[in-house]
């Protein structure tokens, strides 16, 4: 029998305190495509609806594709962003029934213009059209932030189990895989979930070290595979700048039926989070501090391959802007050389550098633009080096076969650091981002990332050294600074220890 089968791609990472709204234009510009239109548009892009496509060949699924709709996070969704990718789902779900289920990929940490809680708005309209007997399936990002809301109305939760984000297609796969069962009447899926007052946790869901996530990971591999009532247990490590009331950590555990023991593993789970709380396996430098970490590691003589320092804070991944000027100008003040920096967001400036032309000299500020006070604009004076479209097919692991558009790009060359910059904000998560600007950053010293963490799955291959540097830009890890009005309080680690 071949069951019909409500899929969609809408994700979104919103950071309540991004002065930036995310538009229609943002998704167009990463990933925005509609209906039968989406294969194509997906071709070869190792992402979660290349899971759902092998499991509906496998399975002999009718699949019916609504929307698949990706943005680099930055502020609340805005509503034209919202009624493009809802009306599609929508839309679909009434027109097009009836199903036998959904499979639905998200973030899980969407807020809108309109709701904090993006994913539970976006459930409750789906489950409205499709009524309450179809099993809807959710995949999730590590970091997802999952609502009672959003719980009411999925039967399978199943996220991510890798940071760096390398297994998105496995991820999809282990969902449809219980959604099948779900439809054959094999089994009936009942989710429950377990949270603490804790807003962040879980070594931020880092899966490069031993620490609390890869432990509790361990587990729930082991306990899926020897408690055949459970189906699915979902770590969630929470994004922390999120306005929402239940924002942080999660457990989630999908069991055949009720049982209170699925309630006992989440519980249980959580308690381990809680007891690790304070666990960061992370060294954080200030910008000074990464510069004599820099001088060095430098003045021992040339390694393999470059030293990569993350500009942690400034990590477009969470919403930041992506133009903090914090590190650059140390870095240039302390006269850093054979130096490459990726990707610093300024459309303005980039529209400057790229109407100079390859070779012209000039003068300028760069970044700064959307909030001085997380890293102001900064006066330089350098050459244009090379000027790009900003086109690429992603190559590293996290965005494999996905096409990303930095638009129109330029390199500047101040002192000895070669700048990429570019005017769309894209995580620097590939190195395709220098080698389509002519720099190959395994020829270069140092390599600064504006990324938090999923640089490492292509950079640390060909790294010698890694340093992270907390500037204090936006997502920086002084949460004091963010004006929560609705998370719930006290919570850790503003209030509680
Ligand atoms: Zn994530």
């Amino acid at each position: 029998m071949s069951f019909r089968v409500l899929t969609a791609l809408f994700g979104h990472e919103s950071n309540s305190f991004s002065r930036l709204p995310t538009r229609r234009q943002n998704f167009a510009d990463y990933l925005l495509a509609f209906g039968d239109d989406i294969p194509a548009a997906l071709a070869g892009a190792r992402i979660e609806p290349a899971g759902v496509e092998e499991a509906a060949q496998r399975h002999g699924w009718e699949l019916v594709r609504s929307v698949a709709a990706w943005a680099t996070p930055s502020g609340p969704v805005a509503r034209d962003a919202w009624d493009a990718a809802v009306d599609a789902i929508l839309e679909t779900a009434r027109s097009q029934g009836p199903f036998d289920g959904a499979l639905i990929n998200l973030h899980g940490a969407m807020a809108t213009e309109m709701d904090p809680d993006g994913e539970g708005a976006l459930l409750e309209a789906l489950r409205a059209v499709i009524g309450p007997d179809v099993p809807v399936a959710i995949t999730l990002d590590l970091h997802a932030n999952v609502t009672d809301r959003m719980m009411r109305h999925a039967d399978i939760v199943c996220a991510y189990r890798t940071y760096p984000h390398v297994d998105q297609v496995a991820t999809a796969r282990r969902a449809a895989d219980v959604l099948q069962r779900t439809m054959a009447g094999e089994v009936k899926p009942r989710c429950v979930h377990a949270r603490r007052p804790m807003l962040t946790g879980l070594d931020h869901g880092r899966t490069t070290t031993d620490n609390a996530m890869t432990r509790l990971l361990a587990r729930a591999t082991e306990i899926e595979q020897t408690d055949h009532g459970v189906l699915l247990v979902s770590i969630q490590a929470g994004f922390w700048p999120a306005d929402l009331d239940q924002a942080g950590p999660t457990v989630c555990v999908t069991g055949d039926g009720d049982d209170p023991r699925f309630g006992q593993i989440a519980e249980a789970f959580m308690d381990e989070a809680w007891a690790t709380r304070h666990e960061d396996s992370n060294t954080y430098l200030s910008a000074d501090e990464t510069v004599a970490a820099l001088r060095a590691s430098l003045a021992r003589g040339s390694g393999r391959g470059p030293i990569v320092v993350a500009d942690y804070s400034d990590n477009p991944g969470s919403g930041a802007y992506g133009d903090s000027t914090f590190l650059l100008k140390a870095l240039l003040d302390a006269g850093i050389q054979n130096a490459c920096l990726g990707t610093l967001c300024d459309p303005a400036a980039a529209a400057t550098l790229v109407a100079a032309g390859e070779g012209a000299q000039v003068a300028l500020e760069i970044g700064g633009r959307i909030d001085p006070r997380f890293g102001p604009p900064l006066p330089v004076q350098g050459t244009v080096t090379r000027v790009t479209d900003g086109v690429y097919v992603a190559q590293g692991p996290r965005w494999k076969g996905v096409t990303h558009r930095l638009g129109p790009t330029a390199v500047l060359k101040v002192g000895g650091i070669e700048i990429v910059v570019v005017s769309n904000r894209v995580q620097l998560t590939e190195i395709e981002a220098f080698t389509q600007a002519g720099i190959d950053p395994r020829e270069r010293d140092v390599v600064v990332v504006k990324s938090m963490q999923h640089f490492r799955a292509a950079f640390e291959p060909i790294a010698r050294a890694v340093l992270i540097c907390d500037a204090g830009a936006l997502s920086g890890n002084d949460l004091s600074r963010l004006p929560f009005t609705r998370l719930r309080r006290p919570i850790f680690p503003l209030e509680l220890d």
